[in-house]
């Protein structure tokens, strides 16, 4: 099999992990959203990845969907609502056998993929680091973070694991990868609405903690009745680590909202009282939330789905 890496969208995580890729020498090539993409990034001709001050550039081939060949292997880092449409561009391209890595926050988006892509194996990522473009083609790594890889169907780990490795890109295979993607949900769920909702810091819902706590009992009940104790555990009090934590940062999807951009509660919130509603769980506190984000990004002309 190539062991070229595709990477499907070069925004944040995308560029963070071609230019890591490419600065150890792996073949590197990004696969960008149509022509016009495509022409704005040659005329720059590279991707710019800004550590500590230091801005190092690497001219990473690039193509549209249309592009020819073969993928063998493909990285997909697009935003969760996006993946699917993204993946079914160049589902063609991908040969039986390959492998999709999926670095979509929230839970739901796999799925979709998976669906797309009989042919393919699918490998979730749930990702801790910590990057933003600085503006087109220029990414900063904000924060040191982990990546967790794994694969609910197949417990065996892929054989280039090692690439990361040697590109600095911190990866361990897990098998419970759905364990850490449903943590992630929920600690996302307890934090990120309210933010929205009071306008505040990470650190602001400290003097919520009657609505956090409200909020993590529900989910523990809806973790454990999908069959995830694991993720269930002394989540409150992991929480309020969190928020202590972070107190002075903004949650992602506050940073969305305040920049008008479409958020992924669809996959979040949304994902997590869709979830509720199958096992016929009824969770009051969940639900009034989600409903008050919903009505909340409508008013500023935000999609909820
Ligand atoms: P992002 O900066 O918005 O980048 C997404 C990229 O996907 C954009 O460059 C977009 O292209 C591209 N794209 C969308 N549809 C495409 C298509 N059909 N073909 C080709 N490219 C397409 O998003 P991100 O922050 O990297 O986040 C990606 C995922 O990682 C999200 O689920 C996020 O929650 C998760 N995550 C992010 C971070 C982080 O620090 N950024 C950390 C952990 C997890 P255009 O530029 O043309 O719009």
């Amino acid at each position: 099999m190539s062991s070229t890496w595709h990477i499907l969208g070069a925004g944040s995580l995308g560029s963070l992990w071609a230019c890591r890729l490419a600065r150890a020498s792996k073949a590197v090539r990004l696969i960008l959203r149509d022509s016009t993409r495509l022409q704005a990034y040659q005329q720059v001709g590279s991707l710019g990845l800004l550590e500590q001050d230091l801005t190092a550039h690497y001219a990473i081939p690039a193509e549209t969907a249309q592009g020819i060949g073969p993928i063998h292997r493909l990285l997909v880092a697009c935003k969760a609502y996006d993946a699917a449409p993204a993946v079914a561009s160049v589902a063609g391209r991908l040969v039986p056998g390959a492998e999709v890595l999926l670095l979509q926050n929230g839970l739901g988006s796999q799925d979709e993929v998976a669906r797309q892509v009989p042919q393919a194996r699918c490998i979730f990522v749930s990702s801790t680091e910590g990057a933003y473009l600085e503006h087109d083609w220029q990414v900063r790594f904000a924060g040191q973070g982990y990546n967790w890889l794994g694969d609910p169907g197949n417990p065996a780990p892929p054989p280039w694991l090692e690439d990361l490795q040697a590109a600095g890109i911190p990866a361990q295979w897990t098998p419970d990868i759905l364990t850490r993607l449903w943590r992630k949900l929920a600690i996302n769920c307890a934090i990120n609405p309210l933010t929205v909702l009071h306008q505040c810091r990470n650190g602001g819902l400290l003097g919520h903690l009657d609505q956090v706590q409200a909020l993590c009992l529900e989910l523990e009940s809806l973790l454990l009745q999908c069959g995830q104790p694991q993720a269930a555990q002394n989540l409150e009090q992991d929480v309020q680590r969190v928020l202590l934590a972070t107190a002075s940062n903004y949650a992602s999807m506050y940073q969305d909202v305040q920049a008008g951009r479409r958020t992924e509660v669809h996959y979040l919130l949304g994902y997590a009282c869709q979830a509720a509603r199958r096992h016929g769980l009824h969770l009051p506190y969940l639900e009034h939330l989600h409903q008050r984000l919903v009505d909340n990004l409508r008013a500023r002309g935000l999609p909820c789905d």
